[in-house]
């Protein structure tokens, strides 16, 4: 019997051989529960969101032609990359702070791939039945019976995945026009192509790939491992009581040599990526907690106490104390509220405009027929806001200097313009150069941009 054992403070997994199809056997129970209820809290908030609407327009969008984010009052712009790197930032420590303390909880109760094979077995057991009816059927030889089961299985499976699909191209076009185009046949080619792409991907991923998915190809349940210690709570068989497993009766007396493990099997039967949790943890499992229900019914019919497979660290099992041993869940706080406290202050520091100044390089200056200096500057202003904005222009650090026929700069919402300033010089003005600042002022008094520049002189 193999086990995962505690080696220079990391948790081993054992290898798993599945080579067969899995059938997995629907179960009930508290863990399922939990799995079901936040797959239907988060399948009903992924399909609302797009409809949320805010000032008139769809409070969450991401436009991918003018490359814009919406976030309801506010709209994020490629040059906004810093809070979406702090926004990975904060997921990816979430997900260690997480993984170090429960395990793969994530994978098991709310990653997508979970929650969408969990929606199309569902959908398969309703369609072809219970795991030996779906056994049988996959023997069977292909006849009228087995075509119209599948039919309608796989039927049913393209339609959630074309939903799917739809529901998530509502968060790059305006979800109105999109359902309202799709449902008319009057969308583009090009959102069309990609509803078909999403919608193959979801059938083939929830449908035929599924824990090979996890297995294969995504690159958690591979450096799980590394965020695992011995407090980590896993799925654990308790091997000293369990074993030696073994057939009894549910009312009868239990033969000495036996542990409490009746080997009915129910734990590999449920388990969703076909492993079998006595073997020790294995790296396919995905902490659904499948077993753990499955095991505690059977443990109930036969008046053994609960608990012979659980959520366990390997301390916990050995009856280690870990006090010491919390140091890292206080690092990742930490990382994470640094990582909040910068989000914030990125947000309330965050301009809604942006300016920059190009000096014109065709001509460092310019002589007036009035012997003034001329420097010519190219303005760009770009408001990110949902509304227009009128900036005034003034000089900082140009004594008695002016700017030739200001006037105030008109900016649409979210619109880029360019402007060409030209600021002259006193007569007297003697200098090589002299750095200067332009500021501007929204006519709102909401804001102030400034940027530093020079002017020439001969
Ligand atoms: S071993 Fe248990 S917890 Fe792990 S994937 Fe299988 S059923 Fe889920
Ligand atoms: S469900 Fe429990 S009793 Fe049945 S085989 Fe698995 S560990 Fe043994």
């Amino acid at each position: 019997m193999q086990k995962s054992t505690k080696n220079s403070g990391a948790v081993i997994f054992q290898t798993s051989n599945i080579d067969s199809k899995i059938f997995v056997r629907e179960q009930k129970g508290f863990f399922q529960r939990i799995r079901r209820s936040l797959g239907w809290i988060l399948t009903i908030l992924f399909m609302v969101i797009p409809f949320i609407q805010y000032q008139g327009e769809q409070a969450i969008l991401f436009d991918l032609e003018v490359q814009k984010l919406n976030i309801f009052s506010m709209v994020l712009y490629p040059q906004d990359l810093f809070i979406f790197v702090l926004l990975l930032m904060f997921s990816a420590f979430a997900l260690f702070f997480v993984s170090n303390k429960y395990g793969r909880i994530w994978c098991g109760y709310t990653c997508p791939q979970t929650i969408w094979t969990m929606m199309y077995l569902w959908v398969e057991h309703r369609v072809e039945g219970n795991r030996q009816a779906k056994m049988k059927l996959d023997k069977m030889p292909y006849g009228l019976k087995k075509v119209v089961t599948k039919v309608v299985k796989h039927t049913l499976w393209l339609l959630i995945a074309v939903i799917t699909a739809a529901v998530f191209m509502s968060y790059f076009v305006p979800a109105h026009d999109l359902y309202l185009d799709l449902l008319t046949l009057k969308s583009s080619s090009l959102v069309n192509g990609w509803v078909i792409f999403f919608a193959l991907c979801t059938y083939i991923n929830a449908g035929w790939i599924r824990e090979k998915m996890c297995e294969h190809m995504c690159p958690y349940s591979r450096f799980q491992s590394v965020m695992f210690n011995n407090n980590t709570k896993v799925i654990a068989y308790d091997v000293e009581r369990g074993e030696q497993r073994g057939p009894r009766k549910i009312n009868g007396e239990k033969p000495d040599h036996l542990g409490d493990c009746v080997d009915c099997n129910l734990c590999v039967q449920v388990c969703p990526v076909g492993i079998d949790i006595r073997n020790g943890l294995q790296y396919e499992c995905i902490s659904c907690g499948l077993c753990i229900d499955a095991c505690d019914q059977t443990m109930d019919k036969f008046n053994y106490p609960r608990g012979l497979i659980k959520y366990s660290s390997i301390n916990e099992s050995a009856n280690i104390e870990h006090a010491n041993k919390k140091s890292i869940n206080y690092a990742y706080a930490l990382i994470m509220t640094i990582i909040t406290v910068l989000s914030l202050l990125w947000i309330v520091n965050r301009s809604e405009f942006e300016v920059s100044v190009i000096k014109d390089r065709n001509v460092l200056y310019r002589e007036t027929y009035d012997n003034l200096i001329e420097n010519t500057f190219q303005m760009k202003i770009f408001n990110k806001s949902k509304h227009a904005a009128v900036f005034n222009v003034e000089l900082e650090g140009l004594q008695h200097f002016i700017i030739a026929d200001n006037q105030p700069i008109e900016v649409a919402p979210q619109e880029r313009t360019i402007v060409m300033v030209t600021v002259l010089s006193p007569e007297d003005y003697q200098q090589k150069f002299t750095d200067f600042k332009f500021i501007l002022h929204n006519s709102d008094g909401e804001s102030e941009l400034v940027t530093k520049t020079t002017f020439h002189g001969p």
